[in-house]
């Protein structure tokens, strides 16, 4: 699988990045968000996320064929599978960049399948986007301030409400203080400036998870977050999804690299053909037979 040749979801994905963002910002929800907040991050008996034979034609082409799995609350779980098998369609059914052709996704207990990727993402679950060709002309600071859900100085109305306004700048103080917290952890605050379209690879990708993580989330899909990024950077990606899950938050990992998968994740769902052929841990994975044939020609 080359990592750094997008694919055509990939290439899709970018149109619907400027759109959620868009749709972030369209409809407040300020009153909501204390308590959205509050119940994030509290154990539930519910898995964060599931998904029940899901299925994705393209005209004639079927992507994902009755994929089912769940993972589990505070994982770090891999999603593997030889190329085409279907793990981006995957993401992009979840995250509803695609509306599945059939099946469900589950976020917690609530069936969430289909609904628009600013909704998942209000809801907790967020998927990273490549920085589209608008924001690379943005700064890496504008980049984060743009990612948030549920800015009420978004709108224009109660922009200019008599009393909004304070509310509004707080708000707006808020979510700079938080873009420069982001910044600082994933180590790209001396970038803050800097045009988006001017970052490395690697930075991209970091700039990637950040604007993910901006949007306070719950479940965080990364597909092939470290395609094209240099050791250094990749180490420090790696770390800081660890600490990010010590601090409660969910991943599901779609990686080309095997080590990567086998050093990082407790759990490997793998993905052929557009379903699910087998689970477990990573040595029960890598001898598993079904497996071996199904990436036959491939290292595992
Ligand atoms: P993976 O991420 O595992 O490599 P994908 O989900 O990208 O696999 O692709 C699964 C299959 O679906 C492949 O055969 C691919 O060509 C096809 N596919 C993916 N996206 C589209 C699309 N937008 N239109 C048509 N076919 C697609
Ligand atoms: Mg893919």
């Amino acid at each position: 699988m080359s990592s750094d040749v997008p694919d055509a979801s990939d290439v899709a994905e970018t149109a619907d990045e400027v759109d959620a963002t868009d749709a972030v910002s369209d409809e407040p929800e300020a009153n909501d968000s204390a308590v959205e907040e509050a119940a994030k991050h509290v154990p539930s008996g519910a898995p964060p996320l599931r998904v029940e034979g899901l299925v994705k034609h393209f005209g004639g082409v079927t992507a994902v064929d009755g994929a089912s799995f769940e993972v589990e609350r505070g994982s770090l779980t891999g999603l593997i599978g030889p190329n085409g098998a279907g793990k981006s369609t995957t993401f992009n059914c979840i995250t509803g960049v695609h509306e599945p052709t059939a099946g469900s996704v589950y976020f917690k207990s609530e069936d969430v399948t289909g609904l628009e990727p600013y909704r998942m993402a209000r809801k907790g679950l967020v998927r990273t986007f490549q920085i589209a060709r608008e924001l690379e002309e943005m700064t890496v600071l504008e980049n984060l301030m743009l990612a948030p859900k549920g800015q009420i100085g978004e709108s224009a109305i109660r922009a200019v409400t008599p009393g909004l306004r304070r509310e509004v700048i707080e708000q707006e103080e808020a979510i700079r203080e938080r873009a420069w917290e982001t910044l600082d952890f994933f180590e790209i605050d001396h970038l803050a400036n800097e045009h988006a379209g001017n970052l490395s690879g690697g930075q991209r990708k970091l700039l990637e998870m950040a604007r993910a993580l901006m949007t306070d989330p719950e479940v965080v899909l990364l597909d092939e977050p470290l395609a094209g990024v240099n050791p250094t950077l990749e180490e420090k990606i790696l770390d800081r999804i660890h600490q990010l899950r010590e601090d409660g938050y969910t991943f599901l990992l779609v990686e080309h690299d095997m080590d990567v998968i086998m050093n990082n994740c407790e759990h490997v769902i793998v993905m052929h053909q557009g379903s699910v052929l087998a689970e477990g841990t990573g040595d029960e994975i890598r001898d598993n037979e079904r497996v071996i044939e199904a990436y036959l020609g491939e290292d595992i």
